[in-house]
């Protein structure tokens, strides 16, 4: 029996296991299927305060693991497959096991979409990126091209004019999902061109590990072509890690944690932190605090119950 398991290794999962470990109730991380999260797939962190001159994505979960293993917290790999949370202590199922707990944190956040391209993997964090405000600021008076046709990819269309030489809004259709407000703003910026009815079918160059350009069809005309890139930004949206708690807490449509104040779900003693609810502000470091918020509640909710 655990005071706390902890779901997720993302900067919120981390920072609620730095909080809980420190106030001795050793928690249990499940690191989760993508270790580190988000995180790890950036490379350059400029925003996170304390690191002036920058830090590794990847360096920088990878020492909240630390900080968090220093003051007891055990990290085990897995991802959960079924939880019943039906009642107390809360079951978990990670890999065929069941573990139970006091209290859960959901830091499980939320997986970028990708296209699914031959090459774009492998050129995460050179060149293919899901976050432009993480990656922007490194494509100064560069090319790059956004994919989407939501707020999401309107707000980082923008967003990279303010580096990037010249931004390619590409999106599959010629209707927006995207609100007006945030449409018109692109539409009235001279850096951002419109590629309408077209989709990427791939991305290059992995033999230089580097984006150098995409190939991209008109679905109207069937016309392939290659475009040169230097930076690749999917806007495709975002999927919930939340499927084992469905039917189980409350989620909104698109599957994410409904929040009931602080870093309460409808279940008492379930907690959530990071982007597992927050599809607004995404940040690492809005993610640690929530992870913070979580942990100092998880406390709490033990102490009153006499743990
Ligand atoms: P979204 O609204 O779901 O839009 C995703 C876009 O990606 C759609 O245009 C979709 O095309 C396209 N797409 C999805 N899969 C694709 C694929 N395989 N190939 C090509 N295109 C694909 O996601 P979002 O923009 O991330 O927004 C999510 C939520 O956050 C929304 O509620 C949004 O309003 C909100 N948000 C608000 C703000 C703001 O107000 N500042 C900023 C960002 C996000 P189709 O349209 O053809 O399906």
């Amino acid at each position: 029996m655990r005071n706390v398991i902890i779901l997720g290794s993302g900067c919120a999962g981390n920072t609620a296991a730095i909080y809980t470990a420190r106030a001795g109730l050793n928690p249990l991380v499940i690191i989760g299927h993508e270790p580190g999260g988000q995180l790890s797939l950036t490379t350059e962190v400029e925003n996170f305060p304390g690191f002036p001159d920058g830090i590794n994505g990847p360096d920088l979960v990878m020492n909240m693991q630390k900080q968090a293993e220093r003051f007891g917290a055990e990290y085990i790999y897995g991802s959960v497959g079924e939880a019943d949370l039906s009642q107390r202590p809360f079951r978990l199922n990670i890999d065929g096991e069941w573990q139970e707990c006091r209290t859960l944190i959901i830091a499980s956040g939320a997986s970028a979409r990708w296209l699914g391209l031959p090459n774009e993997q492998k050129l995460i964090g050179h060149g293919v990126s899901s976050c432009a405000t993480c990656d922007g600021a490194f494509y100064r008076d560069r090319k790059v091209m956004v994919i989407g046709g939501g707020d999401s990819a309107m707000e980082e269309a923008t967003f990279l004019t303010r580096f990037g030489r010249e931004v390619t809004l590409v999106h599959r259709r010629e209707e927006f999902r995207a609100s007006k407000i945030m449409l018109d703003r692109a539409r009235a910026n001279p850096k951002v061109k419109f590629l309408l009815n077209t989709v990427v079918d791939d991305v290059y160059d992995v033999s230089r590990n580097l984006v150098t350009g995409v190939k991209l069809r008109d679905l109207k005309s069937g016309r392939a072509w290659d475009q040169e890139v230097d930076g690749f930004f999917l806007a495709i949206g975002h999927v919930p890690n939340t499927k084992p708690f469905v039917g189980q807490i409350d989620l909104d449509p698109d599957g994410y944690i409904l929040t009931k104040g602080g870093a309460r779900t409808n279940i008492t003693g379930v907690f959530h932190a990071g982007d597992v609810q927050d599809r607004v502000y995404r940040q690492a470091i809005t993610a640690a605090g929530a992870g913070c918020m979580a942990a100092i509640e998880a406390e709490r909710f033990l102490e009153a119950e006499g743990h």
